[in-house]
């Protein structure tokens, strides 16, 4: 089997298509992460002021700017004060999850970005393997055969 530079082309193509395709989801990732990153280190200092808090206006406040759902009882302070810190912890939890989710997908999107070039014809192998049979002495016998790939050159990878 002879590649035809039609299959080269195309391989190419796709090549190409693919790495615009996953640079464009690592520039979205990277900047979701950047966002998350000012978001988490803003909720630690939220945080931080919701323990040193001593008014209830202080502790609005601090659920105003974190946009919580617990709401500040002037009454019960100390308890107030809990259930905000409480909130922002688990605010803080999910932030730090979701950051840590988004690195590894990034990291995820560089390795295929780094794969998105090998041979699809050898997966990278640079080598094609035939078995094909051959009759000895009325006994059917495997003969494998492996030679260069056509496509990559024995590469193992596409150059774009
Ligand atoms: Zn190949």
């Amino acid at each position: 089997m002879n590649e035809t530079p039609d299959e080269l082309d195309s391989a190419r193509e796709r090549i190409k298509w693919d790495l615009r395709r996953l640079s464009e989801k690592e520039k979205s990732l990277t900047l979701r992460k950047t966002e998350l990153t000012a978001y988490v280190s803003y909720l630690e200092r939220l945080l931080d002021e919701a323990k040193k808090a001593n008014s209830p206006s202080h502790l609005e406040e601090i659920v105003i700017k974190a946009g919580l759902d617990t709401r500040v009882k002037p009454g019960m302070f100390k308890m107030s004060k809990y259930l905000v810190e409480k909130e922002l912890e688990q605010k803080l939890e999910k932030g730090t999850k979701d950051r840590e989710s988004i690195i590894e997908e990034i990291k995820k999107i560089r390795g295929e970005k780094q794969d998105a070039n090998l041979c699809p014809d050898c997966d990278g192998e640079g080598k094609l393997r035939e078995t094909h049979y051959v009759r000895e002495d009325g006994i059917v016998r495997p003969v494998l055969n492996v030679k260069t790939c056509p496509l990559c050159a024995g590469r193992g990878r596409i150059q774009y």
